[in-house]
């Protein structure tokens, strides 16, 4: 176990009055996925367990509480447009709809979104004043979708890249990652930083999922930018193996050559074994592998310095505890809470052991196109 570090934690019960359910799943009239009316999958429940779950196993207690702020709208013009923001503050103000391509807005949450961005930014600054080492973001709306002119994917305002130009702008860093492993492709992020050779944008996702255009191995950046984007997309199936090989074979030698001074996390608990947005098979082993990982590159190129903004995950009993796993490595604490999943059961699960021939190909894919950019053993 490493040392527990000074870990902060942004939340702010304004996150859950950013209601997405008037227009259950906007890609269809029908309520989906399900025959049964169901809520809208990214429902304030989410963040609001994963708090409770904070506070009953008591790991609430060794993480530092940094205030939420409120983004500008300057911090969001870095990506978006007078427009845009316009487009959802009026949408907004006639009591809700659509802020693009399925991203349901409610009376109220053009100011949550707000929120949701500032607390991303607070979090960054909270680590570049040294008042903690790493720090969690526990905001909603998500981010890793919204495009400059239009949300997507239940992402209203672009989160992870208004708080990297904060990065850039405000604390004068040359060098940020952005990993995002969110099992959808963080598009947003990916066009935000496509010609910019200093913030680095990695994605782990399932392949030609959502949205299907975007996380193509041979999108890899333009002009200076070149290089720096570097898709992982995955079959649908992969597991703890499958995601281990991709942060040992590329994530870790792409990210010690770039040498970034932050590393922010899209965390997105989406790619879990029980998650009904996707079709991934990662446990809270895998999230345990993936966030030390993280850290262990955090501590050799950036003295530590991580930051992780929540963006999906739809598992109502089981993301929480992904996102509780992910909190037990950053603290270097266990809990003693037992996965949930059958243990037995898990490790029968191939995905859990084996990097299976369709996986290999897709990583071999991968290191092969990043040859010509990285250097990849
Ligand atoms: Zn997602």
């Amino acid at each position: 176990m490493p040392k527990e570090k000074s870990t902060g934690l942004v939340f702010d019960d304004r996150y859950l009055q950013h209601n997405s359910n008037p227009l259950r799943l906007p890609m269809s009239k029908q309520p989906l996925p399900f025959v049964e009316p169901v809520d809208h999958p990214s429902n304030p429940r989410l963040v609001e367990r994963t708090m409770k779950l904070l506070g009953m196993t008591g790991l609430q207690d060794s993480l530092i509480r940094i205030p939420g702020q409120r983004a500008t709208e300057d911090d969001l013009l870095v990506y978006h447009t007078e427009w845009y923001l316009e487009h959802v503050r009026s949408i907004c103000a006639s009591g809700g709809g659509d802020a693009g391509t399925g991203a349901p807005v409610s009376v109220d949450s053009y100011e949550v979104a707000m929120h949701s961005a500032g607390g991303v930014k607070s979090a960054v600054d909270a680590v570049m004043a040294n008042q903690v080492q790493q720090c969690y973001a526990l905001v909603r709306p998500p981010g890793h979708h919204a495009m400059a002119e239009k949300g997507m994917g239940f992402c209203v305002f672009a989160n992870v890249v208004a708080a990297a130009h904060d990065a850039r702008n405000s604390h004068g860093l040359e060098r940020v990652l952005i990993l995002d492993w969110d099992v959808h492709h963080g598009n947003g992020t990916q066009d935000a930083f496509y010609a910019d050779p200093h913030v680095m944008f990695i994605s782990v996702h399932q392949d030609r999922w959502f949205p299907p255009e975007f996380g193509w191995v041979d999108q890899s950046g333009t002009g200076d930018g070149t290089g720096y984007t570097v898709n992982i997309p995955l079959p649908g199936g992969s597991g703890n193996a499958a995601y281990t090989a991709a942060f040992d074979e590329i994530v870790t030698p792409v990210v010690e050559q770039f040498n970034p001074e932050l590393i922010i996390i899209s965390a997105g608990q989406d790619a879990s074994a029980q998650d009904p947005l996707a079709r991934m098979v990662v446990t809270t082993s895998g999230f345990r592998m993936m966030t030390r990982t993280m850290q262990a590159l955090a501590d050799r190129v950036c003295d530590g310095k991580l930051v992780l903004a929540q963006e999906g995950g739809y598992s109502e009993p089981y993301a929480p505890y992904c996102t509780l796993a992910i909190f037990e490595a950053l603290l270097g604490q266990e809990t003693g809470i037992e996965e949930p999943l059958d243990p037995d059961r898990i490790l029968q699960w191939p995905a859990i052991s084996e990097v299976s021939g369709d996986q290999r190909a897709a990583l071999d894919r991968v290191r092969a196109h990043q040859a010509q950019f990285w250097t990849l053993d």
